[in-house]
């Protein structure tokens, strides 16, 4: 056992050193065995692990992918986006799910959030669709994000996105493993997008995506996307694609990490419960409705003096980090794509301060945390 001052003096934000002692051998075996099968990319890991996911996710079709940035835009190659579409993503999020819209050539319209979810904004939305029809652009999806792993309003983004002849493309790759209403996230729009980098809740050993479908032809198209365009054989090209796989040793990392996932759910949960009452009063955090369950891929709060409190936090080993500092409409690659007004997602990245969330993190440390705030 160490003694106190060295666990306050390592604190890690996100703690993969502890999982990994968890299941070593395992994964040790799991890595060992592809190499002895020799099958570097769709080896039979990769298809036992979309078995396996599409099981979690409550959904037919799981394609695995190389990240979660090429998840969105397989998704968006399914759903034929193309050139000068616009798309509505909300303006507080990581930017991987404006870039995927841009890569593709299609337009970003950035949209604000809700103070208390952090998630895309209803009414916004309905501004920004009339605002986008005015200008004459031509509007296609919604990607709603659920951020910091709390699903958005998909309720009321299906019933907008029915009113307006448009589609949602779930980005969940903060989400995996959460619900809404009952249901797990991957069935909650008609393709949903995760990541497998190592920082979210369920992380590989390096980069890897998926999406999540209950349509066939889609998850074909994906399929032949993920591989340059694949048509009947390997080298007929029928549509434009890219090299999208995961690779064998991830899926087999994964499928050693996805069988304790539902325990680290449970241990997430109860991680953020003692925060909530360690910080009742002090700050606010965010505010998750009755129906949903967050998986707590990053635990975030809303503070006033955020400068003096995060100089507070790293003067005692506190890590700590502000996701997101800039708006996405602020920013130098992305300011020129249109926006509604963002005064929330502004006020936002000016306040928001994300605490070291992980399923080990223990009373103590947490106490001894939150002590500082
Ligand atoms: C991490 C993340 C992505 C991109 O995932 P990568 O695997 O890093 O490409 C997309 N959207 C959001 C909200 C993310 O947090």
């Amino acid at each position: 056992m160490p003694n106190n001052k060295n666990i306050f003096e390592s604190i890690p934000f996100i703690d993969l050193k502890t999982q990994q002692s968890r299941i070593r051998d395992q994964i040790e075996k799991a890595i060992i065995n592809v190499l002895d099968h020799n099958l570097y990319t769709m080896g039979p890991e990769v298809n036992k692990l979309e078995n396996n996911l599409s099981l979690f996710a409550g959904t037919s079709h799981t394609l695995s992918c190389s990240s979660g940035t090429d998840a969105l835009i397989l998704a968006m190659m399914a759903k034929n986006v193309k050139p000068g579409d616009a798309v509505f993503v909300p303006a507080f999020t990581f930017v991987a799910t404006a870039e995927a819209v841009a890569l593709l050539g299609a337009i970003p319209f950035f949209v604000d959030v809700n103070p208390d979810t952090f998630n895309i904004c209803e009414k916004n939305l309905e501004e920004a669709i009339s605002i986008a029809k005015k200008k004459n652009l031509n509007p296609v999806g919604i990607i709603p994000v659920d951020l910091f792993g709390l699903p958005a309003d998909y309720d009321s983004i299906h019933k907008i996105a029915k009113e307006q002849d448009l589609w949602v493309i779930a980005d969940a790759a903060q989400s995996f493993g959460a619900t809404y209403k009952d249901k797990p996230v991957g069935s909650l729009a008609e393709l949903s997008c995760t990541s497998f980098f190592p920082a979210k809740p369920l992380g590989a050993y390096g980069d890897g995506g998926a999406v999540f479908t209950d349509n066939k032809e889609h998850m074909n198209i994906m399929e032949s996307c993920r591989v340059h365009g694949q048509g009947e054989h390997k080298y007929e090209n029928v549509r434009l694609g890219m090299t999208g796989r995961l690779d064998c040793i991830q899926a087999a990392v994964l499928l050693e990490k996805l069988k304790i996932f539902s325990d680290e759910i449970e241990k997430r949960n109860i991680v953020s419960k003692r925060y909530n009452e360690l910080l009742k009063g002090k700050v606010q955090t965010q505010f998750v409705p009755d129906g949903y369950n967050s998986v707590w891929a990053i635990y975030t709060v809303k503070v006033e003096n955020r400068d003096l409190l995060q100089k507070k936090l790293r003067e005692n080993n506190i890590p700590n980090v502000v996701y997101y500092p800039i708006p996405l409409s602020e920013q130098k690659a992305y300011s020129h794509y249109p926006s509604t007004d963002i005064p929330v997602t502004k006020m936002l990245c000016n306040k928001v301060l994300s605490l070291p969330m992980h399923p080990y993190l223990t009373k103590e440390l947490q106490e001894y945390i939150c002590s500082y705030i």
